[in-house]
Parts: C-alpha cells; sequence; structure tokens
C-alpha cells in the first residue's frame, strides 16, 4: 500500500524539516508555510511516508492512505 501526506497549514511551524528533508515532495508557499510541490508523487512507501511525518516537529504532516483515512503515526 502506498500513501500521500498533507500539510495542515494551521498547525505547520515553518520549521523547514519536511522541505530540507524531502524537497521532491515540500516546499514553502508565500508565508512559509510547506505545501506539495505540485505534481509529487502521491504514492510513496509506507516508510518514508511514516519518517517524513514523525519527523515534523509540529505534527502538521498527516499521512493518508488510498481511501482517505488518516494512519496512526505511532
Ligand atoms: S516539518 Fe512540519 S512544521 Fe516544519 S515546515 Fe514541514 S510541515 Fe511545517
Amino acid at each position: 500500500m502506498t500513501y500521500r501526506i498533507e500539510v495542515d497549514r494551521d498547525v505547520c511551524m515553518s520549521s523547514g524539516k519536511c522541505v530540507a528533508d524531502a524537497p521532491d515532495l515540500f516546499r514553502f508557499d508565500d508565508d512559509e508555510i510547506a505545501e506539495p510541490v505540485p505534481g509529487a508523487p502521491e504514492d510513496l512507501a509506507e516508510p518514508r511516508a511514516l519518517d517524513l511525518a514523525r519527523a515534523c516537529p509540529s505534527g502538521a504532516l498527516r499521512v493518508k492512505n488510498a481511501d482517505d483515512e488518516e494512519i496512526d503515526l505511532f
């Protein structure tokens, strides 16, 4: 199974962790809030998706499956 990651804009604290760790997936928008890179893959392997989301210091990254269900990170 593969996963995609969503950014909760209200929770992102602009640490830049996801942008640094996965520049192919995330960038900063004009407000310096993380957003998905346009066209970024939405079929991430589980280890990568969970590792990226777990590393977000504010818990702003949500991992979802193909049925749009949120996956527990821990
Ligand atoms: S790691 Fe989390 S807090 Fe940092 S920029 Fe990404 S979404 Fe925002």
